[in-house]
């Protein structure tokens, strides 16, 4: 089936300072930055009002309070089945069956893990996914039960980003059970490989398939007002520096491993400085780990570091990547040539991750009915550029962006995690203003 965007479809004012500003306390940026000021469209604006002012809608809403306890039963449930980096599998049936039972067709687990379910619109010209990554970066045989304390959960995994699959879920309840039309066809789906060295197989592997997919909605946010728009790309390498090692004193003179790993981080220091420094969009680097070494009186037979790069601009990301590969040749040549007659040094560059960057189209209809939905609820967007699943499709030219899953999330990535419920119904409430805006509810 053909899916085209839908033609024509233009009313853009970019009015910076608009009337509307209901946000609450600015909550500290994870690994978000602020990027441009949120567009408003006065046509989609008056478009949520009518879903808002919808009876069926207001229904769902209540819905949500009246289910909050099964919303988070089911999120303890869905957390407390371990999903390791590269083991989704058994909480992906489990939402799988979960997805089945609300009575979604043809729901499936595909190749690489993802799980995926159709909800058919009327007219069907346009898809939209939803998409909730169901991996953590936790590895095998982690405590991940949940321990709940008031409002808040503590669990490894339980906000990034089991509470975002237990909305997807939430949202499919009540649209299935007030029989909530859409126009465009909905994917719910279930990620695999979003964090770390997973490296958004995922939603790679879903991007390439023939899905036909024309907006894309992640939903991995903290802030209730997070909205990302933007793509963070990072390109992350291991770098082993490699040479025949030796005694300290006996065989001095020999190629120096540490030494060309420390001439490599001086060298791209310097030369990313140019790129990090100059305007537009923030460009960073880091060198995260080093090691190696043998004892103290040895000449190491390998240095190794690993390094990150990050930058919203493609161009900006490229340059710096350019840069690190002169520095890394640079000293590897200097220390080559200042070792006596013994064998000469390697470098190994392994690539242990890239994820694509780029700029968002402020301007789409998705991102369009997000601010709009956003600010009807009473929330001023606080547009961001951040690393997740949204970074394919970005980087694709399909419209994209990250939501917020509600309620409030503590020391993510760390054993300390925690999830509060605090207002967290506005995760539902807004996941379902946005899904039925940009599918068209009643149309
Ligand atoms: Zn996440």
């Amino acid at each position: 089936m053909p899916h085209r965007f839908l033609a024509g479809v233009v009313l853009i004012a970019l009015i910076a300072g608009c009337a509307t500003t209901a946000a609450g306390p600015q909550a500290p940026l994870e690994d978000g930055t602020q990027t441009e000021q949120a567009p408003l469209s006065q046509q989609h604006q008056e478009f949520v009002e009518t879903i808002l002012a919808d009876p069926n809608f207001q229904l769902a809403t209540e819905m949500f309070e009246r289910e909050r306890s099964k919303t988070l039963s089911t999120m303890v449930e869905l957390n407390e089945i371990p999903a390791p980096p590269f083991q989704e599998q058994v909480r992906a049936e489990a939402f799988a069956q979960k997805l089945s039972d609300l009575g979604l067709a043809d729901v499936s687990i595909d190749e690489v893990g993802n799980v995926i379910a159709h909800r058919p619109g009327t007219v069907g010209e346009r898809r939209i996914a939803v998409v909730a990554h169901m991996d953590t970066v936790f590895p095998p045989g982690t405590d991940v039960t949940v321990r709940k304390e008031g409002d808040t959960y503590f669990a490894p995994g339980i906000s990034d980003n089991t509470r975002a699959v237990a909305v997807v879920l939430a949202v499919v309840e009540a649209m299935q059970d007030l029989d909530l039309q859409t126009r465009e066809d909905l994917v719910f789906v279930g990620s695999v490989g979003e964090e770390g060295l997973g490296n958004l197989r995922g939603v790679r592997h879903l991007l390439r398939g023939d899905h036909g997919i024309s907006s894309f909605i992640a939903v991995d946010g903290g802030a209730q007002d997070r909205l990302i728009t933007s793509a963070v790309g990072s390109n992350r390498y291991r770098i082993t520096f490699k040479g025949p090692g030796g005694h300290s004193y006996g065989a001095f003179g020999r190629a120096h491993p540490h030494q060309a790993l420390s001439r490599a981080i001086v060298e791209f220091t310097e030369r990313a400085e140019p790129i990090t420094q100059s305007a537009g969009a923030k460009a960073t680097f880091s060198v995260g780990r080093i090691g190696g070494g043998t004892s103290i009186n040895s000449i190491p037979f390998e240095s190794w570091m690993e390094v990150d790069m990050r930058s919203v601009d493609p161009v900006k990301l490229e340059a710096l990547d350019a840069a690190f590969r002169v520095a890394l040749n640079t000293a590897l040549t200097v220390e080559n040539e200042r070792r006596g007659s013994a064998e000469a040094m390697t470098v190994d560059i392994e690539d242990v991750g890239k994820r694509p960057a780029g700029q968002g189209q402020l301007d789409s209809q998705l991102v369009l009915n997000a601010t709009a939905a956003m600010r009807a609820l009473g929330v001023e967007p606080n547009l961001q550029a951040s690393s997740t699943d949204a970074n394919i499709p970005i980087w694709l030219g399909v419209p994209a962006i990250t939501v917020s899953r509600g309620g409030r999330s503590q020391n993510a990535h760390s054993l300390d995690e925690s999830w509060t419920d605090d207002g967290s119904v506005f995760g539902e409430t807004y996941l379902l203003t946005l899904l039925l805006a940009e599918a068209g509810y009643g149309q």
